[in-house]
């Protein structure tokens, strides 16, 4: 990775303004264009981006499809098929008093657009928003993390190759290159990452009144009820935690279990890993790595906060650290208290759901609530007592899979939400629009004087 001279920023910012001021990226068919070319880009250079993402996290080429490139083909497939349809202008209704009239909203772009990823999706996470922009025919600046060197340096290279590069640039660096970034003047800012920085930027934007999309994290809990099928919840909280090492921000963070169930989850997990992994996971090809030495000696501070009943072992050199359960965990400790973003998952006994949905209120919105129940009263329950940026009843994670669900926090976990159509609301503005005819001149009864007849008309008419 290069970072750009903050020097140039300026120059950068307005480069992809004066495409947008120019009209090139409006008509339908240029938003066409970039999809269908961001989707040729994902299909033509898959092997460079997944030897970049193994590079970066360890991931394996499948799980890079999986979690990352196929998402955002599937977005921008979606985009360019729905599109035309999305855009139609929609009617509203007008009301008597108005007749004869007609209303309707319509999507416009906002403009140039800033979209600054994390790196623990680096692909996924900077191009999924990009899909939202180019739909709406807005010009963007996308700020790669910089945790992710070879991913931010590949998609430097590769993006003005494969589109727009008057419309679409891209910016390397990190803190310094982010807030040269941040000072511009810019019409969305879409920022994935951790709560710290949604701070900093959303203080920049106000300098501006610019809007924000904060895709954030936090612990997303799971609760599970004795009467169910212990070893598939296992399998899928299991798959959900530790696919990406943990590091997913709608990964299960800690599991809240009924007590009867809590040692024969805590047996179904060790299986699932075993399963899913192999007998030594820090061997496994399928198994990522912790993204940077800090996140490893953080979480690895964290394994003293319970006793360790599967995994705990770990590889420094490599930055691997095993699928790990944790039990016997005080909630007051570390584990309990930050994010945890790493493969640790701490199993927690709760008398029964109403003490579980009490513990999830007692804490920050999580962006992900999941519950493994048979009981349609207890899922009723969690979804009239608790927030959450979503709340998924039997897996974890598979939710983001439906792409026409709106996926974004509420909350401490974020405002906004992009995927499908909630990334072209996102980007746009939707304007209202409404028009009369000169003739009749139905308005001038409220124009003034009033008389006693009028307003006893009006005060039937009007509501
Ligand atoms: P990160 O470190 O990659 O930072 C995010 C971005 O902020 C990067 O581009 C980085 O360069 C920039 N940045 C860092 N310090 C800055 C500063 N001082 N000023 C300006 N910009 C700065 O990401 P992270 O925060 O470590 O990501 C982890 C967090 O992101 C977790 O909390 C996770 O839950 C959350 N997350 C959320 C989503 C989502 O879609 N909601 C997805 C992934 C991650």
């Amino acid at each position: 990775m290069t970072a750009t001279d903050p020097a140039r920023i300026p120059e950068i910012a307005a480069g992809v303004r004066r495409a947008f001021d120019s009209g090139r990226t409006r008509p339908i068919a240029w938003r066409l264009r970039q999809l269908a070319a961001l989707e040729a880009m994902l299909v033509e250079r898959e092997h460079e981006l997944a030897a970049a993402l193994h590079d970066d996290l360890g991931k394996s080429a499948a799980e890079a499809f999986v979690t990352e490139l196929s998402v955002v083909r599937a977005e921008a497939a979606t985009a360019r098929r729905r599109l035309r349809r999305w855009l139609r202008p929609r009617p509203v209704r007008t009301g008597l008093a108005l007749a004869p009239a007609r209303a309707w909203t319509r999507y416009e772009p906002l403009g140039a657009v800033l979209i600054i990823g994390p790196w623990n999706y680096p692909v996924q996470l900077l191009l999924a928003p990009l899909v939202g922009a180019l739909a709406a025919g807005d010009a963007a600046v996308l700020k790669p993390s910089e945790l992710a060197p070879v991913t931010s340096a590949l998609l430097a290279e590769l993006l003005p190759n494969h589109l727009d590069r008057e419309a679409i640039a891209v910016v390397e660096g990190g803190a310094a290159e982010t807030q040269a970034l941040l000072a511009q003047r810019w019409d969305r800012i879409f920022y994935t990452g951790g709560g710290r920085v949604a701070r900093i930027v959303a203080r920049a934007a106000a300098e501006h009144l610019t809007p924000t999309t904060l895709e954030l994290g936090g612990k997303s809990p799971v609760y599970v009820d004795e009467g169910v099928d212990l070893a598939v919840a296992a399998r899928r909280i299991a798959w959900g935690k530790f696919t990406n090492a943990g590091q997913t921000c709608v990964a299960p963070d800690y599991v809240l279990v009924a007590p009867g169930a809590r040692d024969r989850l805590v047996r179904e997990l060790g299986a699932a890993i075993a399963e899913l992994y192999g007998p030594d996971p820090l061997e496994s090809p399928d198994y990522g790595r912790i993204v940077s030495r800090d996140h490893f000696d953080r979480l690895s501070a964290l394994l003293g906060d319970g006793r360790i009943a599967v995994g705990g072992t770990s590889d420094p050199e490599g930055l691997r650290l095993a699928p790990t359960v944790l039990v016997d965990v005080d909630p007051a400790s570390p584990v309990m208290q930050e994010e945890i973003f790493g493969p640790i998952l701490p199993v927690l006994v709760t008398p029964g759901p109403r003490e579980a949905i009490a513990f999830v209120r007692a804490r920050p919105k999580p962006l992900a609530l999941y519950t493994f129940t048979g009981s349609r009263r207890v899922r009723r329950a969690f979804a009239r007592s608790t927030s959450s940026g979503a709340l998924v009843h039997g897996m974890t994670l598979a939710h983001l899979a439906i792409g026409e669900l709106p996926f974004g926090g509420v909350g401490e976990s974020g405002m906004g939400a992009y995927h499908g159509e909630a990334s072209l609301r996102t980007f746009s503005h939707e304007r209202a629009e409404a028009a009369k005819p000169l003739r009749p001149d139905t308005l001038a009864l409220v124009y003034p004087p009033i008389g006693r007849a009028v307003m006893r008309l009006l005060r039937r008419l009007l509501p």
